[in-house]
């Protein structure tokens, strides 16, 4: 494999597709959709109080932090730092930040800091779901089914039946394996 190549401690050729920054745009659409959701249960939640804004605004810098997070500890070991192959575009933005990392450890800084994130998925539902409990509200029940269908189904399918389906990486990609597991059985 040529030394230039990104991926060359990698044991497999990086996929040649290149993804222009609309269609990167479109396959961060389901993450941006899920933050601002989350905020806006925060906001409903709270009764537009200034703790209600307060939270969003809390929510969507983590939201932000954690690609941030994701582009410094995850893409410097993906064989898609600094290409246009990184479906989502981090890719590009995580060689601004760190060079790449040599070594065949993908797998493990997955596994180690993709729980960063995972919160995110969970914190709206700890927040609008008492809520709702206590007093309905149609608008709250409205966003948290939003965010449900968005976070959990659209988001998850996006990734695997799209962003992450031509992967080189999806036999070693914690996401990834499970699924494939499950579908070669
Ligand atoms: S494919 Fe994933 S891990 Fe690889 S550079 Fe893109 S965002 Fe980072």
């Amino acid at each position: 494999m040529d030394d230039k190549s990104p991926c060359n401690d990698i044991d497999f050729k990086i996929d040649q597709r290149q993804y222009t920054h609309t269609q990167e745009l479109i396959n961060n659409l389901p993450y941006i959709v899920m933050m601002f959701l989350g905020a806006a249960i925060f906001v409903k939640s709270f009764g537009g109080s200034v703790w209600a804004y307060s939270g969003a605004i809390a929510y969507l810098v983590y939201a932000i932090a954690g690609t941030l997070w994701i582009m410094v500890f995850i893409c410097p070991f993906c064989a898609y730092w600094n290409t246009r192959s990184c479906p989502c575009g981090y890719g590009m933005i995580a060689a601004k930040f760190r060079k790449k990392e040599a070594g065949k450890q993908f797998n493990e800084k997955f596994r180690k800091n993709i729980w960063v994130i995972v919160p995110l998925w969970f914190i709206p539902l700890f927040v609008g779901v008492p809520v709702i409990i206590r007093g309905f509200s149609w608008w709250l029940l409205f966003l948290l089914a939003a965010f449900v269908l968005d976070a959990f189904v659209i988001l998850p399918l996006f990734s695997v039946k799209h962003g992450c389906k031509a992967c080189p990486q999806k036999n070693q990609c914690p996401w990834m394996k499970p699924k494939t597991n499950l579908s070669s059985q």
